[in-house]
């Protein structure tokens, strides 16, 4: 099963699905560790990348899709797969539903949380992209291109939102309950 993370930059869904992979056996694929590492290598790639993510755009769909449909692609059947970082756009979104197997993609967890948190989070994180005008820059790139993948997904009917403005681990138990539920359906189903 395929569980996709959305969010803002900041909301901590990568803490999330770290943790909830390490503690449950699940894979964390995300896009922003492996752009980084393709960046960090010297790959032509990462360093096409580096040039977007430093000003806190985002790397082309063709680029994404590419990247994440053939790890898609290696799945095995009971493997569970949390995406964290990808879709981001629509273009993305479509992509991935037609490479995942039918049914596959059992939910989307949408972690909320305000503004003011998220500014909070990645002027405290220090990452290399995470300077005032950057983060501003790619909040407003969430807001406007990676938010409607909300809309498309609670009309796809596994959209569950978890507030994240709360203690890890509250958000940790919930999050992995929600996965594990949605496991259990599609086992069922
Ligand atoms: P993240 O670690 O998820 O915050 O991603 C860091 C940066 O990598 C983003 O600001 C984008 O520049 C780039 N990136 C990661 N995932 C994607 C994606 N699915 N589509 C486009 N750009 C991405």
């Amino acid at each position: 099963m395929i569980a996709i993370l959305l969010g803002a930059p900041g909301v901590g869904k990568g803490t999330q699905a770290q943790l909830a992979a390490q503690a449950n056996g699940w894979i964390h694929l995300s896009t922003g560790d492996l752009l980084r590492q393709e960046a960090a290598a010297g790959s032509e790639l990462g360093l096409q990348a580096k040039q977007y993510m430093s000003r806190g755009d985002l790397v082309p769909d063709q680029v994404m899709v590419g990247l994440v449909v053939s790890r898609i692609c290696a799945l095995k059947a009971d493997d569970v797969l949390l995406l964290d970082g990808f879709p981001r756009t629509l273009p993305q979104a479509e992509e991935l539903g037609k490479a995942a197997p039918s049914g596959s993609i059992g939910l989307a967890l949408y972690f909320s949380a305000s503004d003011d948190v998220l500014t909070a989070r990645l002027l405290g994180r220090g990452r290399q992209d995470d300077s005032l005008s950057v983060i501003q820059h790619r909040l407003t790139v969430y807001r406007e291109t990676t938010e409607p993948l909300v809309a498309y997904y609670r009309n796809q009917n596994i959209l569950h939102e978890i507030q994240a403005d709360r203690p890890v681990e509250a958000i940790q138990a919930e999050t992995s309950e929600i996965v594990k539920s949605a496991l259990s359906q599609t086992e069922t189903a």
